[in-house]
């Protein structure tokens, strides 16, 4: 499979989840490139400055400390440290400190880039021993320094080394995404009902159905411009057939009313050889025009209802072997279809008869394929078979493959015709094929 398809494979299907592509695509990408600049630049940043005064200020308690008598100057120190500094300080004379970094138990990133900031000012300002404790639960930071005579120890809240207006930040780049996603949602929706729409109606058109009178064209100019086309070719098709019927069954009408009483001419005349070649003759135009006639009828506007297949084909093979026809028939269990049955049943009988007239045997059978979203129909035969090239041709009307042109098997070329169109009302697929018995296999694809 080359890259392109193993991409398209990933794409959403439907327009709507294309167009939601489109437009969360380039939304995530900037929120990517904006939290990027924010963390890198921004969070980093205000992190070390923050670092940076608190460091300075243990820098100077400890440097007072240090300078005098610690004892005594812890008091006021501590007093002037909580009131205006936020910092709760404590010394402990006498004491040593355990110069291992105790950062605390499992601290998230955020906190870990405060502790290394801290840890990072208060070596590059304090330089002497110390150690940072961190407690999630608690939100403070216990950093403990040893000076030379004992232990400063400065408590102070998380909330001095930590901006709280980047939560706000982060919050409004994602409440501001949904809310445009949601929005985008909404609308979108609204625009891609009428293409549904219009989608359902050609497809129910395909499928030789009719078009509920509540259809209308509705949406965006685009849209609508492309259903009101639809519905032109709708009502253009629908009078060409019913010109193409009416034109057909005149003619036909016509012809029958003199060959009627050429008929009844020849049969008063007396017997003899050339009066039945003539009878013949008539015998046959009358054929010809009754498969004319069952040609422009057309659908002859039968309308679909379920029925099970089975049936039809069962109908259509017993009349076979009735007539003495070697017919073997398989199929599913379940082949319940929205179908024409006599329109179904003529093409059917169609293809069977041509197998009849070639063949000494025939195959018929009817599964279920695709996972039960086509119904495939094949009827196979043991005859002569067509060439290959012929094979598109013989659907077109009035084309004969050239040897079948006797009396013995005497069509006139509309069987074939007549049996795609009708296949083509059902919204399927009718071809030949090589049939592995050795004729023709015609293969009929339906939609389950
Ligand atoms: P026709 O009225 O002549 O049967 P069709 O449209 O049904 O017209 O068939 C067109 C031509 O296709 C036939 O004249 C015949 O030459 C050929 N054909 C159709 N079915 C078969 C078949 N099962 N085996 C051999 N040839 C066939």
């Amino acid at each position: 499979m080359s890259l392109k398809n193993r991409f398209k494979k990933f794409l959403p299907r439907t327009i709507f989840g294309r167009s939601l592509l489109i437009l969360i695509m380039p939304v995530l990408l900037l929120q990517a490139i904006t939290a990027y600049i924010f963390f890198d630049r921004h969070w980093e940043k205000m992190t070390s400055r923050l670092a940076f005064a608190v460091a300075g200020e243990i820098s100077i308690m400890a440097e007072v400390l240090e300078g005098t008598d610690g004892e005594k100057q812890i008091g006021g120190l501590s007093r002037y440290a909580a009131q205006h500094l936020d910092l709760l300080i404590s010394y402990a004379p006498g004491e040593r400190i355990d110069t291992q970094n105790l950062a605390g138990s499992d601290i998230d990133w955020r906190r870990l880039m405060m502790v290394d900031a801290l840890s990072a000012e208060l070596e590059t300002k304090v330089r002497r021993p110390f150690t940072l404790m961190i407690d999630s639960e608690e939100k403070w930071v216990d950093v403990r320094v040893q000076l030379e005579e004992g232990v400063l120890t400065v408590s102070l809240p998380q909330r001095r080394l930590f901006s709280s207006s980047s939560y706000i930040v982060i919050l409004w780049m994602i409440g501001s995404s949904v809310i445009l996603l949601a929005i985008a949602i909404l609308f979108m929706r609204n625009q891609i009902r009428p293409i549904r729409r219009l989608a359902v109606v050609a497809e129910r058109f395909g499928r030789g159905l009719d078009i509920p009178s509540s259809f209308k064209p509705e949406g965006a100019r685009e849209v609508r411009q492309a259903a009101q086309a639809f519905l032109d070719m709708h009502e253009r098709v629908k009078r060409q057939i019913t010109q193409r019927a009416a034109m057909l069954a005149g003619v036909s009408h016509d012809l029958r009313t003199p060959l009627t009483r050429m008929r009844l001419q020849l049969a008063m005349l007396p017997e003899g050889p050339d009066v039945e070649a003539l009878k013949h003759d008539v015998a046959d135009m009358e054929r010809m025009i009754n498969a004319y006639l069952d040609f422009a009828k057309g659908e002859g506007g039968e309308q679909p209802v379920r029925t099970d297949l089975r049936q039809i084909l069962d109908r259509v093979v017993a009349g076979m072997k009735r007539q003495g026809v070697d017919v073997h028939l398989e199929m599913d269990q379940d082949l319940s279809l929205l179908l024409r049955p006599l329109a179904f049943e003529r093409c059917l009988t169609n293809i069977v008869t041509n197998a009849r007239k070639y063949a000494p045997h025939i195959w018929v059978s009817a599964h279920h394929i695709d996972d039960g979203q086509l119904v495939e129909v094949r009827v196979d035969d043991d005859g002569p078979g067509i060439p290959e090239d012929q094979r598109e041709e013989v659907f077109k009307p009035f084309v004969r493959v050239d040897q079948s042109r006797n009396a013995s098997t005497g069509g006139v070329g509309l069987g074939l015709p007549i049996a795609r169109e009708v296949v083509h009302a059902h919204g399927g697929k009718i071809w030949l094929e090589h049939s592995p018995h050795g004729g023709v296999r015609a293969v009929i694809h339906l939609p389950g």
